[in-house]
């Protein structure tokens, strides 16, 4: 068994979603020598399942869990300052349908109250709109019953595999070794510590050791069932559960805050890529988070909840559908008791562990654990992830490129007279941003996957540039194609039959 170039590690992490990224760009920022591998493409997992906002939360406040709302507002602040490419401002509305004196008082109070826990914001505070100015802005509204709306700022973050894979060229530009298509298949103990991990290569099938000081476990949803790999004994520390998106036509222009007539719960309707984005659900899911999807109750569940508000919902063509699995940390001595906080540990000597987190709070999370890992391998630097721009967050060129690559898009420009405009991406993703698959580059390195043929009409050109950059031979595109037809079909189910069976 090899081991790795680059070693020996200060330290070695476990998952390439966006709190491993983070972890890895804030660790090689302060010095350390830092190794990060992920099973399968960066941001593949729950970060690519995620309603995409960057957002306190206001359903926290009901919750009355303000230390996590103020977390997440001040992080908002952070990400709108270092990604100004990727995280951009949005305005929410929160229309009033037939409901009651309480409700609206309570919203007053809600929003009243998450201004003031955001007193460093750059957004507009929240204001109040009459039927007519909220009819104006969104046709679609129902005028049955219609009291009015609230309207208050958030953000949102299009693409979020990006905003992973920035942390990880920057952990990368700083010395970091990151690779994906590479998954933890064991761990060896030196005394009762964890030594070194078995890495198995998803391409050629090889194992590795991979040696490090600390380890960090930041697998998400996958946690309990990586712990399991890691020591042989059950873990219980999570409580998973699904979430859908539907995704159909373009109907609003607001991101919409809606309370289901269903249950009560919270959800959104947004403006998103030229479409519309309505989610999410919360119910239990045990299965293996890569096989999550939405099934015909979960999509019922979010029609039926819209409909009050945007009577046409049943009219529209439903595009796709997509899912993730949220990992909520269980308190300890109730089965059914969880936190929507996150929580750092080192669950064995040598883990140190990341429970559970949002997107939006991703860097202070990692910070947090970086700080316990430089304790333990004597790195006094301080963290700078609240300071220094993403790589593509500095000024960038107007166009296609510029609000996709943000101040890295000369680089794609560049390529653009050679290899032509599709072409040119997907070169720049195969050499510069960690892509292998076609998969990768039209499912997380662009936003091709999501139009409504779902990448169809430029995935040839992509396969060809890829083909020759990777020199990949005739069977091995075919492969590629078909590769790339069954993840958009586990990504975006409902249309999958757009694409073509062979190229
Ligand atoms: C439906 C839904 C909506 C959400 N909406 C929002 C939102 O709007 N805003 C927000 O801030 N948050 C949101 N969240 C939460 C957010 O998406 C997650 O908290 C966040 O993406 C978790 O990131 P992560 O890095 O912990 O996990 P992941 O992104 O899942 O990364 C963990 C990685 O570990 C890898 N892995 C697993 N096992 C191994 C192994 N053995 N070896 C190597 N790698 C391994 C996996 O492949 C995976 O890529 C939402 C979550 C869900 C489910």
């Amino acid at each position: 068994m090899s081991t790795w170039d680059g070693g020996p590690f200060d330290a070695a992490i476990i998952g390439g979603g966006i709190i491993g990224a983070g972890i890895a760009r804030d660790l090689s920022l302060r010095g350390a020598r830092v190794a990060l591998v992920e099973k399968g493409d960066f941001g593949g997992g729950t970060t690519s399942g995620s309603t995409r906002l960057i957002h306190g939360g206001l359903r926290y406040l009901e919750m009355l869990d303000f230390g996590l709302v103020r977390m997440d507002l001040r992080e908002r602040e952070t990400l709108l300052r270092i990604a100004p490419h990727l995280v951009r401002p949005l305005e929410f509305r929160i229309p009033f349908v037939r409901q009651s004196a309480w409700f609206r008082f309570k919203m007053r109070v809600g929003l009243t109250l998450y201004d003031a826990l955001s007193y460093d914001r750059s957004l507009p505070g929240h204001r109040f709109l009459g039927n007519a100015e909220a009819l104006a802005d969104e046709p679609s509204l129902t005028k049955d019953g219609l009291q009015g709306a609230g309207s208050y700022y958030d953000a949102q973050v299009r693409l979020p595999e990006r905003l992973c894979l920035e942390n990880l060229i920057d952990a990368a530009n700083n010395g970091a070794v990151v690779r994906n298509y590479c998954e933890v298949v064991a761990a060896n103990h030196d005394d009762g510590r964890v030594g070194s991990l078995r890495v198995r290569d998803g391409g050629t099938g090889e194992e590795s050791e991979l040696r490090a000081r600390v380890f960090v476990n930041a697998t998400g949803a996958w946690f309990d069932r990586v712990e399991k790999t890691l020591t042989g004994s059950p873990s219980r520390r999570l409580r998973t559960t699904k979430g859908i998106h539907l995704t159909c036509a373009p109907m609003v222009n607001k991101a919409n805050v809606l309370f289901s007539p269903i249950d009560g719960r919270l959800f959104f309707v947004i403006p998103l890529m030229g479409k519309t984005w309505i989610g999410t659900t919360d119910t239990d899911y045990t299965e293996d988070p890569a096989n999550v999807s939405a099934a015909e109750d979960d999509i019922e569940y979010l029609l039926h909840s819209v409909e009050p508000f945007f009577p046409d919902i049943r009219r529209l063509p439903i595009y796709s559908t997509n899912a993730g699995v949220r990992a909520l940390v269980r308190r300890p001595g109730s089965e059914s008791s969880v936190s929507r906080a996150h929580k750092v540990e080192e669950t064995h000597p040598g883990m140190i562990s990341v429970l559970g987190g949002k997107i939006t709070g991703y860097r202070a999370i990692a910070e947090e654990t970086a700080d316990v890992v430089c304790q333990r391998i004597g790195i006094t630097a301080p963290c700078r992830t609240a300071d220094l721009r993403l790589p593509g967050g500095g000024p960038a060129p107007a166009g296609e490129f510029g609000a996709l690559y943000g101040s890295r898009a000369a680089g794609v420009e560049a390529l653009a007279a050679t290899h032509g405009r599709i072409g040119a991406q997907a070169v720049f993703a195969a050499r510069h941003e960690f892509c292998r698959h076609l998969d990768d580059f039209l499912l997380r390195r662009t936003e091709y996957a999501f139009s409504a043929d779902m990448g169809a009409s430029v995935a040839l050109e992509a396969l060809d540039a890829l083909g020759a950059e990777f020199q990949w031979s005739p069977s091995q595109r075919d492969e590629e194609w078909q590769r790339f037809r069954a993840a958009a079909e586990r990504a975006h189910s409902a249309t999958a039959s757009t694409l073509p069976a062979s190229r």
